[in-house]
């Protein structure tokens, strides 16, 4: 077995993504918890690379093994690109995402198509033992509903309508979202940064 990388989520669906993704390397991949690893972290930064980095940095303090952190959102042009990097706190942290949803679309009331251009955003950033620092992004671009449909996925899906398949991104399968999806193609291009150094 070749190295191992520790993945700063508690999310199970982020794991599963990422073990697929990185699945032709010879690494291993263990979550936080497999690591034993628990930090308390206070993403503080303004953008999505930022908090990927600080969620990284922070976890590496606590290993010797590569550390992956992602960072990711909705930024909805119309909002000023809210939610943002409040994606999760939207609302309230524990509010759920059929209110926030049904929310966002109210925000939009009366807005025309043409206007409610939005997108997925993912900074992944990880950690080196060396202490280098490589961080890669992803984005899809889409639109917000005029309702929410579907139930596949989580968060925000709903709402969001990708126009090259003519649905909400909960409306896919999880395949057909990993492949176009920013969290994606944010681990497809720091695949290929590790290729390089491991
Ligand atoms: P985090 O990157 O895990 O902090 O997630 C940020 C928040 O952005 C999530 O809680 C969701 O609200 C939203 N989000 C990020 N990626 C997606 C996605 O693929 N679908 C729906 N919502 C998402």
């Amino acid at each position: 077995m070749g190295k191992t990388i520790v993945f700063a989520t508690g999310n199970q669906g982020k794991m599963r993504e990422i073990r697929k993704i990185l699945g032709d390397m010879d690494v291993e991949i263990l979550s936080m918890k497999e690591a034993g690893i628990s930090a308390d972290i206070i993403e503080d930064g303004t953008t999505f690379e930022e908090n990927a980095i600080i969620k990284a940095k922070a976890v590496a303090r606590e290993t010797k093994y590569i550390v992956l952190a992602d960072d990711s959102g909705l930024e909805i042009d119309y909002l000023n690109k809210e939610p943002g990097i409040y994606s999760a706190r939207y609302l309230g942290e524990d509010t759920s995402y059929d209110i926030k949803n049904r929310n966002l679309i109210e925000r939009l009331e009366g807005v025309e198509d043409e206007k409610r251009t939005a997108r997925f955003v993912c900074a992944i950033a990880a950690a080196m033992p060396d202490g280098e620092i490589i961080t890669t992004h992803g984005v899809i671009e889409g639109r917000i509903g005029y309702e929410p449909k579907g139930s596949n996925g989580f968060g925000y899906d709903p709402i969001f309508y990708v126009p090259e398949y003519g649905c909400s991104s909960a409306e896919l399968s999880e395949e057909e979202k990993n492949a176009i999806s920013h969290r994606g193609k944010a681990l497809e291009a720091m695949k290929e940064e590790l290729k390089k150094r491991i």
